[in-house]
């Protein structure tokens, strides 16, 4: 017998009415997509026994490996504002947990496995597309240094969706801490089941806050952890231009994770009303939005909780309100500290409110002459080499502004007293050269869709997981698109 592929530890599954047992969909014609055999070492799995064919009938859902117990887990959320009691895995199935090579627990989960209790009207399936949109995005992002859910494997299923148009099918292996988002608590409150918003809190704290188990105001001490996970994460995805596009509460982690890259799209010109999603009409979930909305979000988390903090209702709002008013103040200090490192800035006695004024300054500037996010801070270290050009070209005929302000950056930094060639270094090592670039992600997914080309996706995948590096062969998937590429560039849910 042969060794079987992951040694699940599943503990999820096991919790009762938290989920429903199900099975992964049968599919016709299984072929390979990608396999992250990176991620896979990390998980302390074996990667070439996981691209055999049973490692391909496994990941296409027709043989469930030994030892998972797979389940449609249950949510509910608030979508743009209005709640849903009952969301669900309508397309996901949990196939189980793995202890990762660092002893750190994993979920592994299919997205796209076929239908489940939870799938309403929903056919229970992905497209190629969009399944290679998550790899290539959650790997950018992990690449960037960012907490996020990871892409293991991706096959064809050699099944046709029906979206808009007939699409190749494909189903993604995701990786996560855990799938436990803001609207898991929200499906039991809303029930007023108290007892599994408990039970579910205490896993939740086993899970991710080990330290806090049996401590007796483990659920604010909770509540807290996950309110400074998501401001520090909310901060990070602002540092590199990251825009979510749908920002519902069944999209929220507790383990402050990004979770859920459907019409998620990074920003060109810096512009912070940038939306991209289809169906974000109102700009809910703009760039620049993303913090008061994470506090949102955090505020319906707290309201399923108030129970656990008080058996006073008033003395429960009261403790989550202090918790929650602190995310501004969490959310602006990681900001800042991110933004100083872009701009090579040391914190240690510096002036917060002078350097945040600088930052802005700059994003002002920015944005009145529209100039590229990523570049816009990458080539600022070409200043500090002695060829201010390669930025300057960033600006157009708008050299006076962006001249105006380098001044007062560089008066800052000579205040620091550093080799400009050490600034330059570490800032290189904090701002990104390469992004998944919008137009260049299109491409790569129309050439694995339409015509089963994986090569660009290959290429563009191992560009954007080596994001800080210089490489002169790739110097043409740093540049931003050109006007007819990005103007009116719309992204889709991919459901
Ligand atoms: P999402 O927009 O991916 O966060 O999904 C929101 C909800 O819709 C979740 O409950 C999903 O499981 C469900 N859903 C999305 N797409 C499908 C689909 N193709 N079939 C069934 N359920 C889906
Ligand atoms: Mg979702």
């Amino acid at each position: 017998m042969s060794t079987p592929l992951f040694s699940f530890d599943n503990s999820y599954a096991l919790m009762e009415g938290m989920s429903m047992p199900w099975q992964p969909a049968a599919v016709p014609a299984p072929r390979w997509l990608h396999l992250n055999r990176n991620l896979a070492g990390e998980l302390g799995l074996d990667a070439d026994a996981l691209a055999s064919d049973e490692g391909l009938a496994v990941f296409a859902g027709n043989r469930v490996p030994e030892g998972a117990t797979p389940v449609a887990q249950a949510y509910a959320g608030h979508q743009f504002g209005g709640f849903s009691p009952q969301l669900g895995d309508g397309r996901a199935l949990l196939l189980g947990e793995v202890l990762d090579a660092r002893g750190q627990r994993r979920d592994i989960a299919f997205k796209g496995s076929g239908r489940t209790p939870f799938s309403r009207g929903g056919d229970g399936k992905a497209a190629v597309g969009p399944v290679l949109r998550e790899v290539l995005i959650s790997e950018a992002m992990h690449a960037l240094g960012i907490p996020t859910t990871r892409s293991l494997a991706a096959v064809a299923t050699g099944e046709t969706v029906r979206r808009e148009r007939p699409l190749p099918g494909a189903i993604l292996t995701r990786v996560a801490a855990s799938h436990i988002r803001v609207g898991s608590f929200q499906f039991f409150a809303a029930r007023n089941d108290t007892d599994r918003v408990r039970q579910l809190a205490e896993h939740a704290i086993a899970r991710h806050d080990p330290a806090l188990v049996g401590r007796e105001d483990r659920f604010l001490a909770f509540y807290e952890a996950v309110v400074q996970r998501q401001a520090k994460l909310v901060a990070q995805w602002m540092s590199v231009g990251f825009i979510h596009g749908v920002m519902n509460t069944d999209n929220m982690t507790v383990s402050g994770e990004t979770i859920d890259y459907g019409p998620c799209a990074f920003m060109e010109a810096y512009d912070p009303q940038t939306v991209f999603s289809s169906i974000d009409t109102h700009g809910r979930y703009a760039f620049g939005n993303q913090p008061g909305i994470a506090q949102w979000n955090l505020a319906r988390l707290a309201e399923t909780l108030l129970p656990l903090f008080h058996s006073d209702d008033e003395q429960a709002v009261a403790a989550a309100t202090r918790v929650l008013d602190g995310f501004g103040e969490r959310f602006s200090a990681h900001w800042l500290n991110l933004h100083r490192l872009k701009l090579g800035l040391r914190s240690d006695g510096a002036d917060d409110e002078a350097d945040r004024t600088l930052v802005n300054e700059l994003l002002q500037r920015m944005h009145e002459h529209r100039v590229d996010f990523t570049l816009g801070f990458r080539r600022l270290s070409s200043v500090l080499r002695g060829a201010p050009q390669e930025w300057l070209t960033l600006w157009g005929d708008a050299h006076a502004a962006a001249g105006e302000w380098l001044a007062h950056w560089q008066r800052r930094l000579t205040a620091q007293g550093e080799p400009a060639a050490e600034v330059a270094a570490r800032m290189d090592a904090t701002n990104p050269l390469f992004i998944p670039r919008n137009h260049l992600v299109e491409n790569a997914l129309d050439a694995a869709s339409e015509s089963g080309d994986l090569r660009v996706f290959e290429h563009l995948l191992a560009i954007v997981t080596d994001p800080f590096t210089e490489r002169s062969e790739h110097a043409p998937a740093a540049l931003p698109g050109t006007p007819e590429q990005t103007q009116g560039y719309r992204t889709f849910c991919g459901t």
